[in-house]
Parts: structure tokens; sequence; C-alpha cells
């Protein structure tokens, strides 16, 4: 798991879940109580205590959604970005190739948290501006992100129209294969979307596809899903608990 702390709002803590968490999606081959069991783990294992993540229901789309209470195990949202507009709300956004983005920034009131999930549909269409932009109409000022394991430059391959349609809406995601091939690079694209928008941006650069302690759907469409997550200390000493567990 990666893991990191926001330089802007100390309280608020970042992390990447890899094969060593298992997988966190419902919507792949798994038991669901497995899944529902390892969810509660990684919540238990960085001192969440009774706080759940928020997990989304996510379809590819530019929809960004407010988070304002608990999950409801009923009513899921659908979208590919949750805000937490007082970051009292612990946020998820699953992956296996896609880009997963956690943001934090902060307002007068205090930290502005989101999770956004950047596939390639989701970022040309401007998931990560809307994702911004709706922290901004929060109240956040200086606004940091992280971005997490995903499909490198190198390894992701598409057909080469497919490549070109994305350069002329996205001029510089375009790549060329290790094989020489069209491909896009979507975790550069979502980086300098954000730095063009004054965002601190901090890559991980692990790629999903070349790495198998990540879950790639390149690898394995059956593969497992892996999470970004943003959550605020809850005032247990989660330092001590992350040092022990170390
Ligand atoms: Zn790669």
């Amino acid at each position: 798991m990666l893991r990191y702390q926001s330089v802007l709002a100390p309280g608020v803590h970042i992390a990447f879940t890899s094969t060593a968490e298992g997988n966190l999606a419902f919507h792949v081959p798994d038991d669901r109580d497995a899944v529902l069991l390892r969810r509660r783990d990684l919540e238990r294992g960085l001192g969440l205590g009774e706080q759940r993540f928020s997990y989304m229901d996510q379809i590819h789309s530019a929809t960004v959604l407010d988070v304002d209470g608990p999950p409801q195990e009923s009513a899921i949202p659908t979208g590919d970005a949750l805000v937490s507009a007082d970051a009292a709300h612990p946020l998820a956004v699953m992956v296996a190739d896609c880009v997963p983005v956690v943001l934090v920034g902060t307002s007068t009131q205090g930290p502005v948290t989101a999770v956004a999930h950047a596939g390639r549909r989701g970022l040309l269409d401007g998931i990560l501006t809307a994702t911004f932009n709706r922290m901004r109409a929060a109240g956040a000022d200086g606004v940091e992100a992280w971005i997490g394991p995903a499909i490198c430059g190198s390894c992701y391959e598409v057909p080469a129209a497919m490549a070109a349609e994305a350069e002329a809406l996205r001029p510089g995601i375009g790549s060329t294969t290790s094989q020489g091939t069209a491909g896009l690079d979507l975790p550069r694209a979502a980086a300098s979307e954000l730095r063009a928008l004054g965002v601190a941006v901090t890559e991980s650069g692990a790629c999903t596809l070349e790495d198998d302690t990540y879950y790639s759907y390149r690898r394995d469409p059956r593969t497992g899903r892996l999470a970004g997550l943003v959550w605020q200390a809850t005032g247990r000493d989660v330092h001590a608990e992350a040092g022990a567990r170390a």
C-alpha cells in the first residue's frame, strides 16, 4: 500500500491499496462476504474506527457527487468522483488500470477532500476539472492531488483511430507503446490537466500492468480492484497505529 499525507492539511491521509489488501470490488468475480471483510479490515487497519469509506458505482462519466453522510448499502451513488466538502467522510475510488486520483484542498472552513476515477472516457470528458471545480465551489483554495497506480503510456495500447481522436481532444495524451504501437498516457494527461489548474501533483509512477502487486484489467479481465483512499484522522493516533503495523 502506498501512503501519503497532505501537506496543506496534515490531518488528512491518502493511500492506494495493492493486491496485499486484496480485491475491494463487488462487481468482479469474488465472494461478497470476503470483500466486505477486506473493506472492514482496511478501515480498521487505517484507524478509521467505526467510520466507513464511501465507494461509488463507477460508469466512466464526468459526474461528480457530494458525500454528506455515511455510506448507505442500499444507495450506492452512481458517478465517477466523490467530494466531501468538510473532509468528514472517508472516500474511495476503485480501479484496475484506470487512473485513481485523490485530491485534498483547504478552505477557510478546513479541508475539502475528493477522489476521482479517470479512465480514457472520463478523462476526455473532463472528470478531473469537474472534480476540481466542485472542490472550488466548496471553498477549496489550494489543492493537492495524488495520481495512483495506473496503466502507463508504454503499456496502454489503443487502436490508432482512438489515439488520434483522444489526441485531437487532449493534445499530449498520445503515446507510443513499448511495442511501437499507438497508445495513450492517461497518468501523464491527468497530471498535466491538474497542474494547468494550479494543483500540486504527486505521481506514484506505478504501472498496474508492469507491476503485479497491483490489479490490472489488461493483464487479467477477471482481476480485482485496488482503491485510492482519503480520510481525515479522527483524533486517534493513527501514526502510532500505522507504525505498530509496519
Ligand atoms: Zn507500463
